[in-house]
């Protein structure tokens, strides 16, 4: 029996037990300073030139497509398009207020694009999570900036609350690359988005929203009727793809890597809600079973899948769905990890990196190159750097073309409700005119892209010059 006593008393118990938990993240807080926070990432040597219209003359070109690089050409961007790419000269003399650029035979590229970013999570440390989250936005729209002058103009967002800053960015208030937001991750109770903290549960059905909820980065929905709902409320907010947790997760305290999560219905429910808005779901998932389960509801797409098997490799390449892939490994680039669980569980994932990009060749499965890099200010300048590892696996045309011709391929699913619709990724007429002129041939020395600073001279984003370390001449 409860009486009014033990009961004042537990609730004194509970007090003290938050408390100690708010004193925790205050004072870890506190001692994230500056130091942790750094660095900034390149800023912009200028600020973006509106003109319209830019030549770039005598840049060999990697289109995104093919393996290797055209002779000396010329490119034309006319306001935000490629309108034409030649070997024979292009005059311009009749287009007022033109930009031209004298490549001197350096490379010109399409932009990068990362398939698993986390615009809102990528740099700041865990520990700061539970801070003002408009201080957090700040520091996202920081990021987000050095994100483009590390020569990745867009990014496909795989869970975070991120449409303000895809608004701001787009509207010119703020810096940063193309945005493909997925709002907040859909996660089962227990689930790989469920963080909550254990004194949270148990909720009842429709009971008040946790923390992470209530801020956007994750939404739990525990029937195939909360995960429509959770689905269309990221819809409405503007999503261009759902992102649903269908398995373990590492950095997640209440999961075992083993386990699948969602059922059938489940998935297939979100999966209705994306496909009536022309768009699709992708889903984290590492083993089999959890990522035959999403294809079998329907997803387009799955994240991860470290612990994959042969079987469904090949069920993967027979029904043509995409496989986002990250190169994670047990070096430099791993992302802390605040206990032991989650290192195990870190560990497995790395054992089964070489397996999984050696099936996703055998069975030539349409594969994305996606960072997904975390709460880590400094491994964030390392994104190009990941994506330099794929020469592990694939020639560097192969991996360069992964992260820009087919990794644009992967954003056109989102359909009529494409943010940004046109071809990313790509140097071609009509195509969206995202382009970095490289010191240096990439296709030879991949490594190049691990130094944006210095080695991407000209980052131009939807036809503006977000950086030009070249003298130009504006006509
Ligand atoms: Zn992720």
């Amino acid at each position: 029996m409860l009486t009014a006593s033990n009961h004042s008393t537990r609730q004194m118990r509970f007090a003290a037990f938050v408390a100690v938990v708010l004193a925790y993240c205050v004072t870890t807080q506190a001692q994230i300073g500056d130091e942790v926070l750094q660095p900034p990432g390149s800023s912009p040597e200028q600020t973006p030139t509106p003109t319209n219209a830019t030549l770039f003359l005598n840049v060999r070109v990697f289109d995104g497509k093919s393996a290797t690089l055209t002779p000396p050409s010329s490119v034309l961007v006319r306001g935000n398009i490629i309108e034409r790419v030649s070997t024979s000269p292009i005059d311009a003399n009749s287009i007022e207020n033109i930009t031209v650029i004298n490549g001197q035979n350096r490379v010109l590229m399409p932009g990068l694009i990362d398939a698993h970013w986390h615009a809102f999570m990528a740099a700041t440390p865990m520990a700061l999570m539970t801070a003002d989250p408009s201080y957090l936005h700040l520091l996202a729209a920081r990021q987000a900036e050095a994100t483009l002058m590390r020569g990745f103009t867009t990014v496909r967002d795989m869970g975070g609350p991120v449409f303000g800053l895809k608004r701001a960015i787009d509207e010119g208030a703020m810096i940063g690359p193309r945005i493909y937001p997925s709002g907040a991750f859909i996660s089962q109770t227990s689930g790989h988005g469920d963080f909550r903290f254990s004194f949270e549960v148990p909720r009842t059905l429709g009971g008040p929203l946790s923390h992470s909820e209530v801020v956007g980065v994750a939404a739990i929905a525990d029937s195939p009727d909360e995960v429509r709902l959770r689905a269309r409320e990221q819809l409405r907010s503007g999503a261009s793809q759902i992102k649903l947790m269908g398995g373990g997760g590492v950095a997640s305290p209440y999961n075992p890597i083993e386990s699948t999560q969602f059922t059938e219905p489940e998935i297939r429910a979100a999966v209705e809600a994306a496909e009536n808005w022309g768009t699709y779901v992708t889903v984290h998932a590492y083993i089999p079973r959890a990522i035959q389960q999403a294809v079998a509801a329907g997803v387009k797409c799955i994240e991860h899948g470290h612990l994959i098997d042969e079987p469904t490799a090949k069920l993967l390449a027979d029904k043509g769905i995409w496989w986002s892939l990250q190169p994670f490994m047990n070096d430099q680039d791993a992302s802390p990890l605040v206990n032991s669980v989650s290192q195990q569980k870190a560990l497995q994932v790395f054992a089964g990196t070489d397996n999984a990009y050696k099936l996703a060749r055998k069975y030539n499965i349409k594969t994305a190159f996606g960072s997904d890099i975390l709460f880590d200010a400094k491994l964030t300048n390392r994104q190009g750097a990941q994506l330099a590892k794929l020469v592990r696996w694939y020639t560097p045309a192969e991996a360069l073309q992964m992260a820009t011709g087919n990794n644009g391929q992967l954003l056109a699913l989102s359909g009529f409700i494409n943010p940004y619709p046109g071809k990313l990724g790509v140097i071609e007429p009509g195509a969206l005119a995202d382009l970095l002129l490289v010191n240096g041939n990439p296709l030879e020395d991949i490594k190049l892209i691990e130094d944006p600073a210095r080695n991407f001279v000209v980052i131009m984003k939807d036809g503006r010059i977000y950086k030009n370390l070249l003298p130009h001449n504006v006509g």
